[in-house]
Parts: structure tokens; sequence; C-alpha cells
């Protein structure tokens, strides 16, 4: 090739069925169908970025002006200009960024690091051995393909049936023919083990064959779905281990099915996602086996990273610098730049061009985590409080100060290191610069020295000017007859008898300052007054749920210290004034509405908790009916299964985000409710969605009550707008989260917890510049759960670099994919699933092929050469093609695929990566004297043994596995049975036995519980039994069902688009 294939190809900015669809299809794609300017495409706003407060007037064009940013003052919103274009810099460039004797000196890129070109040539990779692949379906004649790969790639229709090119596709016989045979020797193995490698990570591999010559490599009539993974290499015998033969084996592989909820049923055969070819390829003659143990593995990774990085100390004073990995333990220590906790990116050093962007692909993004969590040993923000004047912002972009403010003039300006515009220092903020230009009181200001801090706002930043009211929270309760009867009425009036004293409130306050007030429904509702002074609570009933109001003011939201005598009296009511009910119909949107209704009338925001089971079919707005299809699935039409209905509940959202209602979903479901409509309003107000499918007291109800409990008492802000700036040179573009936006720059968040990320995707406007880096500030306006308005700031400086070899070598893997994963799911709603795998491989490709051409020292082509950054990040792209969203098949529940879609959208990099590379633990080895948990091992069945023990978790579900010849003693040990055959039934926890191992594996299963931000539920999986294909389906380094590649079959495929891409 033509290396303009791919150097040439502007896959940023055109939008090509496969190789382009970066921006076109991806990032930015069709305007989202909620929201039009949700996600539009970036190059309609042109406006750089401006206050805070943006006013209409300033919404790029096009964007209806935002209603709600219009609540806020206008004073602040019409501060400064709003240039339509970032002004040359100064002259006196000297003069901008830091001088070299300023207290920043320390944020200067330490210079890069010695390339490290520390190869490893590891094992040939044998892919001449093809399998005869007489299982594959023909392939439809691709001659016509002109030899353009990167202009239209082959659709890998990952998730699909990967048979080996088969002889049955001519051309592909052709190409292939000559290197299948002979098979290639075994691989002169060079295991990965040994020092974590520093440099590019080379897999030798004699992939034998260019057989991605072209034409069979190219056609878009490759792309149908189904179609043979055109040109991978062969599933089973050709040459690639399967996973382990003694074990069950491919055949008995479970269905892929969706990560949450787990519904699946057993394999199925003639379903159009099915793997016909894994029995004949098993059947196929034994072939020579590539160490899997040599391919890079995330485990290894993570043990290296905790070795070098565990337990020390990562402070923030090195701009560009590349944090731990989120699996380590290390302690953040804020010298400037915001602590990893909160911001992380997905490369640490910018290109400095937009070419240079173009040309490597690699997504320039930003998840921010404004409010997560700190370790006790880490210092909680600081709270400046300048008075009446409130935060000292730059005139001209309304950036807040910051360390990146150069003081000049002896102390009397400032230059704005976002825009370089100089600004007057007030008077009561005036002060001396000592002898290297540096602020006296550096020390004594958070907003100087420190990467996070939070101001007091002003009444200028509050809606009405007015301050605002503590917030409230509701609980909103189905009493339809299946919650009744079930018990879960009862279950969750119990629970929040003791749960309402655990409100979250601010620090050092004796008691929680949020309201709290309760609705229960089925058709109608029922409000309660719990005024302290009534001796009975009082319902109010609602019928008319076309215009919903509150009936009564006073006494419905109320202080729960006060009421708690009458709210004790009416959850103890509850469950038994319905305990008769025949009412199996509700109303849904109606509910939400009644709650922002209620927030309005008390003018305050909050949250409501709405616990449901049903489709809402009552007559009655945003009554639903059951759209689920199957047979759209695989269709151009599936995208349709992930779309929320319009109408009621899109403006439901703006009326959520208007009034700061969040909206939390404990969803109980025994059948399909429509995920995709239900879950829209929390998907859009910060909220979260639960689910609890066939939920029963029994066996879910605690994991249920860990949930809730986990809920109530998050970390939380309230009516929270988000600005991102940026200095001169780029921008931010595109946002994904559980977040409104009304235009292009301000993200509106209801709410935002602890655990909620916002994904930012930057793009370049001009060139960086090497010298002064570039500048991130993340501001976040919120009413805190005391009604306190305030602005938190997180600050972030990247290296800029004209080589690209700096980019990989910064590259946080973790990052990437959390912003894969989340563009991908977003481009589900616009696009066939096969389309968008197909751009996930391709980019994967070309991003793998633009370091080695551009990067790698020249080595054989036979070599797959990975950056040490990037090293395992094909494994996480295959594990996420092959989640429930991605994957084409009619065993998933829509509803489940719809779930996990909204969920991945609001998940922080520790999230993503947990979700797609779970913990595989094994117990049976278990050191019960030890603190350390045990290493984990890799995601495969043959890192399983039979007379093992192994604990597995994702963040969303939990499974102990035992292998059938688990020693007596041990499950005598953990269950009190004397043989893994007496194990029999459901188990909602394991029994709490007297013995060390026993103590240890709870306390284990107990410590991941606390720590993941959703609880999950054990289940318990014995080697063979039919339930272990749930458990499979985790495995993710082995082939999953329907036919989606294993990590080793995807890692050549990789390689030979990437050899493709370099001819
Ligand atoms: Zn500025």
């Amino acid at each position: 090739m033509s290396q303009q294939g791919y150097v040439a190809a502007p896959p940023y900015s055109q939008a090509q069925p496969g190789m382009g669809g970066y921006q076109g299809g991806f990032g930015s794609g069709p305007a989202q169908p909620l929201y039009g300017h949700y996600g539009g495409p970036p190059q309609a706003f042109t406006a750089p970025p401006a206050g805070m407060m943006k006013s209409p007037v300033s919404s790029a064009a096009g964007m209806p002006p935002p209603p709600v940013s219009s609540q806020y003052n206008p004073n602040v919103q019409q501060n400064g200009a709003h240039p339509q274009r970032y002004p040359a810099p100064p002259a006196a460039s000297a003069a901008y960024g830091q001088p070299p004797q300023s207290p920043y000196n320390s944020m200067a890129s330490p210079g890069p690091p010695a390339p490290q070109q520390l190869t490893n040539q590891m094992s040939a990779m044998n892919l001449g051995s093809y399998a005869p692949g007489p299982m594959q379906s023909p392939p439809p004649p691709t001659s016509s393909v002109a030899q353009q790969p990167f202009q239209t790639p082959p659709p890998p229709a990952m998730g699909q049936p990967q048979m080996p090119p088969g002889p049955q596709s001519p051309h592909m016989s052709q190409q292939m023919s000559p290197q299948m045979s002979p098979p290639q020797s075994p691989p002169a193995s060079m295991p990965m083990a040994g020092p974590p490698l520093a440099g590019p990570l080379m897999v030798g591999s004699q992939m034998a064959g260019p057989p991605m010559g072209g034409p069979p490599m190219g056609g878009p009539p490759m792309a149908g779905m189904g179609r043979p993974f055109p040109g991978p290499p062969p599933p089973g015998p050709g040459g690639f281990q399967q996973p382990s033969p003694g074990a069950a084996g491919p055949l008995g592989y479970p269905q892929q099915a969706g990560q949450f909820g787990g519904q699946m049923a057993g394999p199925q055969p003639g379903m159009p996602g099915a793997f016909p070819g894994a029995p004949a390829s098993l059947a196929g003659p034994p072939q020579k086996k590539l160490d899997p143990d040599s391919i890079p593995s995330i485990t290894q990774v993570i043990e290296d990273d905790q070795l070098k990085k565990g337990g020390q100390v990562f402070s923030t004073n090195i701009r560009g610098q590349v944090p731990p990995l989120v699996t380590t333990d290390f302690t953040a220590q804020d010298q400037g730049n915001a602590s990893p906790r909160f911001m992380r990116c997905t490369t640490y050093s910018l290109p400095c061009t937009a070419d240079l962007a173009k040309q490597c692909q690699v997504p320039l993004a930003s998840i921010i985590k404004p409010f997560a969590s700190l370790p006790k040993d880490e210092t909680p923000l600081y709270v400046v409080n300048h008075g009446e004047t409130g935060p000292i912002r730059c005139n001209r972009c309304k950036a807040y100060m910051c360390p990146y403010m150069q003081f000049i003039d002896g102390g009397r300006r400032y230059q704005c290191g976002f825009c370089n515009c100089v600004s007057e220092v007030p008077v009561f903020y005036f002060q001396h610069l000592d002898h290297m230009g540096r602020r006296v009181d550096f020390y004594e200001r958070p907003e100087l020295s420190l990467g996070s801090y939070e101001f007091a706002a002003t009444l200028d930043y509050c809606k009405n000017n007015k301050l605002p009211n503590p917030p409230a929270y509701i609980f909103m309760i189905d009493v339809s007859y299946n919650n009744i009867k079930s018990g879960l009425v009862k279950l969750i009036c119990d629970e929040l008898k003791t749960l309402l004293e655990k409100l979250p409130r601010e620090e050092g306050a004796e008691s929680s300052a949020i309201k709290v007030g309760f609705v229960t429904y089925n058709k109608v509702l029922h409000f309660y007054n719990v005024k302290s002074a009534l001796a009975q609570p009082q319902m109010m009933v609602v019928s008319d749920t076309a215009e919903m109001f509150v009936p009564l003011l006073d006494g419905f939201l109320v202080n729960y210290q006060d009421s708690r005598a009458v709210i004790y009296n009416l959850l103890d009511q509850i469950p038994d004034m319905f305990a008769d009910t025949n009412e199996s119909e509700t109303v849904f949107a109606p509910v939400i509405q009644a709650g922002v209704e209620a927030f309005k009338a008390a003018e305050c925001n909050g949250k409501l908790f709405i616990f449901h089971s049903s489709m809402p079919t009552a007559e009655a707005p945003g009554k639903l009916k059951n759209r689920d299809d199957k047979k759209l699935v695989n269709t151009e039409k599936e995208k349709t299964l992930f779309q929320p209905q319009k109408g009621v509940y899109e403006q439901l959202s703006k009326d959520c985000v208007a009034q700061g209602c969040c909206v939390d979903l404990f969803l109980f479901p025994s059948q399909y409710m429509d995920m995709a409509t239900m879950a829209d309003v929390p998907s859009h107000t910060g909220g979260s969605v639960y689910k609890y499918n066939n939920f029963q007291v029994e066996t879910d109800g605690e994991h249920f009550l860990r949930d809730l409990r986990k809920d109530v008492q998050k970390s939380i802000g309230f009516d929270a707008i988000m600005r991102v700036r940026t200095s001169t040179g780029f921008r931010a573009t595109d946002f994904f989260g559980a977040i409104h936006m009304n235009n292009t720059t301000d993200i509106e968040m209801a709410a935002v917890d602890c655990d909620k990320a916002v994904t930012v995707e930057f793009k370049h406007d001009d060139t960086l510049s090497e010298e002064t880096g570039a500048l991130i500030q993340c501001a976040l306006l919120y009413t805190t759960i005391s009604g306190q308005r305030r602005l938190r700031i997180h600050n972030l400086s990247l290296h800029c670099s004209s080589q690209l070899s700096e980019l990989y070598t910064r590259c946080e893997t973790d990052s990437l994919i959390n912003f894969f994963a989340k563009s991908a799911y977003r481009a589900i709603l616009n696009q066939p699933l096969k389309n968008v795998r197909e751009i996930l491989v391709n980019q994967t490709a070309h991003m793998l092929a633009c370091y080695r051409k551009n990067c790698a020292s020249p080595s054989a082509a036979s070599q797959l050469i990975l950056p040490d950054a990037m090293k395992v990040f094909p494994v996480y792209m295959n594990s996420l093609m092959k989640t429930a969203p991605l994957v084409g098949s009619t065993e998933l529940s829509t509803d489940d695929r719809a779930h996990q879609r909204l969920s991945v959208m609001a998940m922080g990099v520790e999230d993503t990566q947990l979700l797609l590379y779970p913990r595989l633990i094994p117990l049976h080895t278990l050191d019960v004297n030890s603190e350390a948990l045990p290493a984990p091992v890799r995601c495969s069945e043959e890192r399983l043994t039979d007379s093992g023990m192994f604990l597995l978790e994702n963040g969303h579900s939990m499974f102990l596995w035992l292998g059938q010849a688990i020693p007596p003693d041990l499950i005598q040990s953990i269950f009190n049975l004397p043989s893994l055959a007496h194990l029999q039934g459901h188990m909602p926890a394991l029994p709490e036995l007297d013995n060390p191992l026993s103590k240890k594996v709870r306390s284990i299963i107990n410590g991941l519980l606390d720590k993941r931000p959703n609880s999950m539920k054990l289940q318990i999986v014995r080697q063979r039994d039919k339930p272990e294909m749930l458990f499979r389906q985790f495995l993710v380094e082995d082939k999953g069902l329907h036919g989606s590649a294993s990590y080793m079959d995807f890692l050549c495929y990789v390689h030979r688009e990437i050899r493709q891409l370099l001819t």
C-alpha cells in the first residue's frame, strides 16, 4: 500500500464506513436523538469557552438558547467579552507561562524519558496452519473491492462467528495457500515474565501470511453480519491454543449474556450469532500452541504497577506525569495538579498539532470524577471564601484563580494561563511577590498552590439570586400488587427506619440538613403529610395523573429528626394499608413529575428514590407499551431498541435538570419494561439505575439493601453545572456521562455523586506549545447537602510534544478504554452494531500501526510491536466488543443491554477497567494469615483448576466457582457440608463459620462489596453445572459466545490489520 491508505485518509474529518468513522461516525455522529445538540458536530461550535454562566447569546450557532442557564444572574454571564477567536498570544511571550524561577518550575516537563526501546521478541505466532475451515459460511464475492484497506476496511464482525478464512472463499484461499504450509515451527518463546517492559513490547509473530494483501480484507461485501471474520486466525486448531482442552471446552461455552443481570438462556442452535464452526474446529487436527503466557497480561501489568508504585506517594507537581494505575494503591498528594482520583487522561502528552492527532487517532480525552471519594489519608478539599466578591476569575475567559495564573507587575496584575489575558488583581487580593516572582502568600492560598479546591459561591451563582434551600430526598414506592406480594414494600419501609438516620451530613454537623418526603403509588399517587405536630400521618390521593400537582406543601418535606415518630408510624402502616391491593397497573412519568413539582414548590433540589416493578401501562402521560422485538437484532433497526421513546420523558429530563431533581431508579422487573425509556430520566440527571430481575426477598433482599444503603449515603452535590476550560490550542468538544447539555459547553447534572464521571474529549483548534504545555480547568458549580453554593475546581496541566512517541509513552490504557466504551455505547444509538465494532477494531489497528510506523525501532514486519503503555489495550478492546450492548444476539435481554449501556456512560476509569477485565482470585491457595489479597489470575478457563476455588467479580456480578475435584475439607470449612455434592440451592451469602478460612474468605468478599460502588449478588457455581455458563462469560480472554474472538485470536487479527496498514 499506499501509506496513503492510512496516513492520508483524514480519519478525523471524514465519515468513512470503516476507518474514518472516528469523528464522522463515532465521536460526534448524528445528533443524539434525545437532544439534537447533545454531541452535535463540533464544527458547529466556534465560540471560545466563555464564562461559566454562559449567556444564551453566546451559545454556539444553531443551538437553542439554554433556558436553564438563564436562571442564573445575567450579570455574571455578561462579564467579559466573548471574542470569537482567541487572540494571538502577547508578543512578550516570555511573560506567559511559568518563568524558570517560578514556583511551578517543578511543573515543567521533566523531559522525555529516554526511549527505552527494550524490545522483547516473544514467540512466533504460527498463523500458517490455518484450519481447513469447513464450517464457515462462504463470504460473498469481494473481487471487485479495490485495494484500499482503509477506505473500506473489513468489518471484523466481532462478536460474530469468526471463522478462519476458508477455502470457500476463492480469493482468500489464493491469498493464503502459499502461507498455509508448512506449518511454522513452534514458538520461540520469549516469555513476558521478568521485569516490566519499559519499552515497546514486541510480540514477534511470524504471522504467516499476508492474507491481508488487499481484497480479502477489504471489501464492504465482507461487512455482513454473521460473516466469517475475514482473515483472522482460526478459532480453534489453527495453531492457537484452545482454553484447556481438558475442561468443558468451547462447546460448553456459555452464552455471552449481559454482564448486568445475567439473564440468559442456554446456548441455542441456529441463533444468528451462533458459532456454528466451534464443533468442527474442535475436531480439527491438533495444532501447535502459542504459549498464552507470552502475550501481554493485564494481571501482570496490574501487579507490576503495584510493585513499582504501590504504597507510595504520588505528588502531582510534575506536568504531564502519568499517574499510577487505578488498580494500584497509592496516596495522592496535591502539589498543583488535580489528583488522578478526580481527573485521568487518555494521554498525558498531547500532540502539538491536529495533524499529529489525526495521524495517530489516539483519542485525547479526560475522565473527570469531580466528586471522587478520597481515602482517609488524603486531605479533603479546602474551601476558599472571598466573601461577597466571590472567586477571582480571568476577565476574558472566566477561568478561576489557579496555579496557572502568572502574577506580574509586582503582583498588581496577573496573566491568565488559559487565554493570556492580563487582569488587575483586586485590591483585597493584592500580595507582594518574592524574589522568585511568587506571591508571598503562595502556600496560604489553596487556589495558588493546589490542583483541587473549592470556592464559596456568591448569590451571583445562585438561581434567582437566592441562596438555595437544603436539598430533599423523596422516597416513592410502587405499591402495586407484585411489590406488596413479594414483600418488597415491607422490606423498603423497614429499612428506611434505620437508613434515614444515616443521611449524608456536613462534616461536623449533628444531623443531616436533607429533608425527606414519602409517596406511594400505583395508578394514582398518595402523598403523605408527616409534619411533626401530627399524631398520625395523613394521606392525600391524587388521581389526576395528567396534571400532576402536589396536594400539600406544609408537612410533605420534613426534617427527619423532627418528624421521626410520624415517619415511623407511616413506614409501619404502608405495607398494611395496601396489603389487600389488587392493583397491578402503574404510572411512572407522573411519579417523576410529582417529584419535580414538590421540589419546585419547596424551592429546593434533591433526589427521587423510585422503587418500581413493572412497565407503566396505566392510562397516563408516559404510558409505555412493549416494543421489544428480537427480530430487530442484527438489523439496521437494532439501534431503536436502545433509543428511548421521545416526548414525555424527554421533556421530563429537561424539567428535572432545570429543577435540580436527580432520579434514582430501583427496578424489580419480571419481564421486559422498556429500560431504554424508563432509565432515560435517571441517565440525564446524574442518577443511577439498579435492576433486580425476578426479585425475591430471601435471595435478593440483602443485595438490594446494600445498594440502597450505599446510594442514600453517598456524597453528592446538587443542581450542578460543570464547565471544562482549556488553554489555547485545544478545547473540549464532546461529553459523555449521566448529563444533560443545552448547549455545547455547559454540562448540567441535576446531581453528581462520588461515583459519577464525565468523559470529555478534546480537539485541537491550533498548535500547542511544548514549552507551555496544555492546561485543563474543570469548574463544577453545585449545591452542597446542607444547601451551600460552591464551586469545585480541578486543574490539570499536560505535557505537549511534537513527537508522537511521547504521546504513546504517556498513554493510559484504562482511560482510553473508558473513552472507547462510552463512545461506542453512544454510537450504537445511531449506527448498526457492526459498524461500531468495525470502527473499534480499525481504530485499534490504526493506533498501533501508527506507533509501529513512527515510534518503534525497525524490526521485521512479522513482529507485533505494541507500545508499552498500551500493550494490554487489545485485551480490553476485545472484551469491550463482547459486552452485551455490542453483541447482536437475540439471546440477550434487551433491557439488560440497555441497562449496561446506560450504566457505563456514567462510569469512571476504575469501573470500566473492572467491568472489562474482572478480577479472578484463587481462594484455594489462600494464606489465612496474610493480609494481602491473593494475586488475581488471568480471566481464562485455563487458569482454573479442577481442585480449585475461585472468586470472580467485575463490580456488578460476583461468583464463587468451585472445581469438581475440590477437596472436601475446603467445602467443609466454607460451607459446613461434607462434599460438593451436598451443596444445593441458592445461598445469598456464605455461612458464618468459626474457622480461619471461612472468616478470611468472607472478609475478602465483604471487603470487595464495601469497595465497589454497587452491591454484587454472590452466585455460587460448580464446575460443569449449568449455571457455570453465567460465570464463563466473564472469562474475557477466552472465545466468547456468538463466536466472539478470544484474546489470542483478536491480537492476531489486529496484527494482520496493522501489517496491512504498514504495507
Ligand atoms: Zn483567561
